[in-house]
């Protein structure tokens, strides 16, 4: 196993009910800009829940924050953070405002002329604006993790940062937020959090046999609940279970001490620069091609994965790996996510694209840091 730090900050208020809770962990006498996106947590009571849990508050509101992100539309927030000396924020959502709102931490703080090269330069981030968070969507892990990713629209760019500074101080995740997701949205869950599991799993071995079976474990609770989920949006169990596995899957606790990959990732991030295709729909696409290219590296956990997750045991290497692969492909498509390129009427130029992209900005990643613009262009042409 490598050597590690772990600190993990996050203050978890989980269950039915837990939104009356955020009363006592906001500051008093602080002023709040609660941060929201599109307008669903008004359709689903959790704006209502939110209000009357902080009901004599100095609060502030700042609503429409899109899936992925904008620069341009948290630019404005953090214009209003200033203005009104804001100094604690509230993000009521799911990842892309949890993200967003983080990145409107930061910039508040940021000293440097533009924020955007938290994103562009990976600038340090030597203060942020403190964060508490109402989770609406398991996903994306953000509510218990440092991380956020962020869209431009002028440059048609998507970028991601991390630091400790913008973990929440707590987050609540109440299961019954999931009773309005839209299919879509549970599919995506679902798959997001999949993935975020492979890339600090599917690696090479270290000898870490506890991070393998808690990765296991969250693969296979993903692999049982999600289909329930989706079937029945009222089986609480089903969503408190989803909704930990989601958690779980990027909270820091399964990378310890093993390699990362995250290729999958910052490919998948450039298709949704491009085409604005959802995030876990990218995911889907890029991890078949990835685990076909790096078959050899990655031989001996893509053989555990097949057996422990898939029960695949017979065959020649190569056949193991391939049912592994067709597997896989078979679950994300059965959550009702298709996984190749022209399922999402991407042209075969945006690869030329993506691959200068790479090269530009001199990429390469994966956990031995050998996938760059070649590779990513192979990966992407095996998914049209
Ligand atoms: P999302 O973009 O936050 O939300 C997707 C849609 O779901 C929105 O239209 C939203 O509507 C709706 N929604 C949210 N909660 C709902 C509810 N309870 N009922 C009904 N509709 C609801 O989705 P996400 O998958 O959580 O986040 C995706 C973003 O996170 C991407 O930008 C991705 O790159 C990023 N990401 C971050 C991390 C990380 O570690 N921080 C990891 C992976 C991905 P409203 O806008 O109306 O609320
Ligand atoms: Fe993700």
């Amino acid at each position: 196993m490598n050597n590690f730090t772990f600190q993990n900050p996050v203050k978890v208020l989980f269950g039915k009910g837990q939104i009356a809770q955020i009363r006592e962990q906001l500051p008093a006498n602080s002023k709040i800009l609660l941060t929201y996106g599109g307008g669903s947590i008004f359709k689903n009571g959790v704006y209502q829940q939110v209000k009357e849990a902080t009901n004599g508050f100095n609060i502030l509101e700042f609503g429409g924050i899109e899936a992925n992100p904008k620069f341009e539309t948290l630019m404005k927030a953090v214009a209003i953070c200033k203005d009104e000396q804001i100094d604690y924020l509230l993000a009521v959502g799911g990842g892309s405002v949890l993200d967003g709102t983080k990145f409107i931490a930061a910039a508040v703080c940021f000293e440097g002329a533009d924020p955007w090269d938290i994103l562009a330069k990976q600038a340090e981030v030597k203060a942020a604006l403190p964060i508490g968070a109402v989770l609406t969507l398991p996903a994306t892990g953000s509510e218990m993790n440092g991380n956020s990713v962020v869209s431009r629209i002028e440059t048609q760019e998507k970028l991601a940062f991390g630091s400790p500074m913008v973990m929440p101080q707590f987050s609540v995740l109440d299961p019954e937020v999931i009773f309005s997701l839209p299919d879509r949205q549970v599919a995506n869950g679902v798959v997001d959090a999949f993935v975020h599991v492979m890339e600090q799993y599917l690696t090479y071995p270290v000898n870490a046999p506890l991070q393998d079976r808690m990765a296991e474990g969250i693969l296979h609770t993903l692999i049982e609940e999600g289909p329930k989920v989706l079937a029945n949006r009222n089986d609480y169990d089903a969503a408190a279970n989803f909704m930990w596995s989601a958690t779980m899957a990027l909270n820091g606790l399964i990378a310890v001490g093993v390699p990362q990959d995250w290729a999958t990732h910052l490919i998948g991030h450039e298709l949704t620069a491009y085409h604005g295709i959802d995030h876990a729909r990218t995911l889907a696409i890029v991890l078949p091609g990835m685990m076909d290219l790096k078959r050899e590296n990655k031989e001996a956990k893509l053989l555990q994965y097949g057996e422990r997750i898939w029960g695949i045991n017979q065959g020649t290497t190569n056949e193991r790996i391939d049912a592994a692969i067709a597997k896989t492909v078979e679950f994300f498509e059965s959550v009702g996510i298709k996984t190749k390129l022209p399922d999402y009427d991407v042209p075969s130029e945006t690869i030329g694209k993506i691959a200068e992209r790479f090269e530009q900005r001199g990429y390469k990643v994966g956990e031995h840091g050998d996938i760059g613009p070649k590779e990513v262009s192979e990966i992407l042409e095996s998914r049209l």
